[in-house]
């Protein structure tokens, strides 16, 4: 094979594998750019064995270099493939589907009505993702309404409230209004007195056995028929407090023989012993069920579509029967799916989450195991990221699972150009959850014949933001695996070409055409004394290593990309080690 040939496969094989890497966004494979490689040009099959020797060094060269750097490379070797990569991108459109009926009102009004029984899972974001994003469309307004009526099963954390709000907060929502159910406990019974007076709903002292049973057979129970001045009664003492537990419930009065018995006679208030966590609550007793609470609420607060899970279909069968007593009309309804998300080890629930907690299995509700708003927010990955994957997943009334990935991807886009480089040489892994297999050692090797400091830039595509000022001294550290055999060189990034004798290395005149015509590998490394010991907190472990000396001047919440490691918040400083949030590669 002659050079021009050679020449050629490289650079074929060099936009092949720089145009992979960055649509999959993931290091290039020998494997998958021999078959295109081949496919494309019919002259290079003859030379087959030797092309995939020619391939391999080019691929490894790809993959050391980040994001921006392939995106500049690809540009220069061939701009209409980046012009592919992005026409890909734009052309990738998930819009939610109108909402129905907008046309009929004034205004559209929708509700997020989170249970503030504890801070957000991730899962909870698709909630105010998809209503802010309507709420923008359709130039609407947007309530958020802590339904907070069940004091002992789903008991409200006091925490959570404002915990909550910070999310949609940090999701980049702003409410218009936010109301907390508890707060309107007189209103309920006011719809519920004049329920009564409607003839729609009566008490009933059936152990909720006995009423199952007659239900289930279609049967009224004895107290159906009571009379209405005895209801009244009776529910008074309920909100008087003279009832415990499971003595005494209202019920509405549906179709005892409705076909689908979770409709038939619903109970809209119950007695609760456990007083409510909010001092301005805790002295009632007499508690309005979920679905007679919001459904009393979405009509008198306006609303004019309700999103929510399909689980929860009933809900708009039962409460259309207090709607007919009222003569009021049912908001527009839009049911989707379930939503998973994958990449976690910890069940995707608020109450899996909090006994982690309380058992001590995770640190907090920002655990960087835990599925949570907080823990990706304090990993610096930015709230548009995450409602851009929740809009992208729309409202299919199937299951839908949240790939991680996507909102990685999401937030590379939103942070990438912003982001400075810098060094991290990892050297040591905690495993903090089962089969999280890691391993990173440093090695110390002495320097010497190059310049005294490297100069690499704050950010390789924006000169204007300047260079990084890192003293070599006498000895790097590098990456163990990242050794080569002695007598090779390495390119230490930033920095230039160094030759290895098996103990240290020494600075070579190499140019950059070394990395690329000989295959000389890039790697990433930090000076052995001055660099800044830091714990990067992982979703399956704490990584260990030392940033470059620079590191010590970031602030919390600053972000850094850590060449061939991959983006990362400082947290904090402690007295011996500084404290990162991984994001994302
Ligand atoms: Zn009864």
């Amino acid at each position: 094979m002659d050079e021009d040939l050679r020449e050629r496969i490289r650079r074929e094989a060099e936009a092949n594998a720089l145009f992979n890497a960055l649509k999959h966004d993931s290091d290039a494979q020998v494997g998958a750019i021999l078959g295109p490689l081949m496919g494309e040009n019919p002259e290079f099959r003859e030379h087959g064995d030797e092309v995939s020797g020619v391939v391999a060094p080019v691929v490894n060269e790809v993959n050391a270099l980040d994001r921006a750097e392939k995106r500049a490379r690809l540009e220069e070797l061939a701009p209409e493939r980046l012009d592919e990569l992005d026409a890909e991108d734009e052309g990738e459109d998930h819009p939610l589907p109108d909402l129905p009926n907008v046309e009929d009102y004034d205004e559209v009004r929708l509700r997020c009505a989170p249970n503030p029984n504890g801070p957000w899972h991730l899962g909870h974001a698709r909630m105010p993702a998809v209503i802010g994003t309507y709420k923008e469309r359709y130039d609407g307004w947007m309530l958020v309404r802590f339904d907070d009526t069940d004091p002992e099963t789903k008991r409200p954390d006091l925490d959570a409230y404002d915990d909550i709000l910070a999310d949609i907060d940090y999701l980049g929502f702003e409410p218009d209004e936010v109301v907390t159910a508890s707060d309107r406990m007189e209103t309920y019974y006011e719809h519920a007195r004049e329920l009564i007076g409607l003839g729609g709903a009566y008490t009933c002292s059936c152990s909720g056995e006995a009423f199952s049973e007659l239900k289930n057979d279609g049967e009224a129970c004895p107290h159906r028929e009571k009379n209405p001045g005895v209801v009244r009664d009776e529910f008074e003492a309920m909100i008087d407090g003279e009832y415990d537990s499971g003595e005494m419930v209202l019920r509405v009065k549906t179709d005892i023989e409705h076909k689908n018995p979770a409709l038939r006679d619903f109970v809209a208030f119950r007695m609760v012993d456990t007083p409510h966590p909010r001092e301005e609550a805790s002295e009632y007793r007499c508690w309005p069920m979920l679905d007679f609470q919001s459904g009393i609420d979405d009509h008198l607060l306006g609303i004019t579509h309700i999103i929510r899970g399909i689980d929860l279909q009933d809900s708009a069968k039962r409460q259309a029967f207090v709607y007919d007593y009222f003569d009021w009309e049912y908001p527009e309804v839009v049911h989707w799916g379930h939503v998973q998300v994958d990449a976690y080890d910890v069940k995707m629930s608020t109450s899996t989450i909090k006994s982690k907690i309380e058992a001590g299995d995770l640190d907090g509700w920002d655990d960087p195991r835990a599925p949570t708003l907080k823990s990706v927010r304090r990993r610096g990955i930015q709230g548009q990221a995450i409602v851009d994957a929740m809009v992208e997943l729309g409202t299919s009334t199937s299951d839908v699972d949240l790939a991680m990935s996507s909102i990685y991807a999401n937030n590379r886009d939103l942070i990438d150009e912003e982001t400075p480089r810098a060094f991290l040489v990892r050297n040591g892994f905690a495993p903090r959850s089962e089969g999280a297999e890691a391993d990173y050692a440093a090695t110390e090797v002495p320097i010497a014949g190059g310049p005294d400091a490297a100069h690499p830039p704050v950010h390789p595509n924006h000169e204007d933001r300047g260079e990084r000022d890192i003293p070599v001294g006498d000895a790097v550290l590098v990456e163990t695996a990242d050794l080569p055999d002695a007598g090779e060189r390495v390119w230490l990034k930033g920095y230039g070409p160094v030759r290895y004798d098996g103990d240290a290395f020494t600075y070579t005149d190499d140019d950059i055409d070394a990395v690329r015509e000989e295959g000389v590998d890039v790697i990433h490394w930090v000076p052995a004394t001055g660099s800044v010991p830091v714990r990067l907190r992982q979703t399956d472990g704490d990584v260990y290593g030392y940033a470059e000396p620079g590191y010590a001047e970031y602030e919390p919440d600053d972000l850094a990309q850590f060449v061939r490691v991959g983006f990362a918040r400082y947290d904090r400083a402690e007295d011996d080690e500084t404290v990162a949030y991984y994001a994302h590669s």
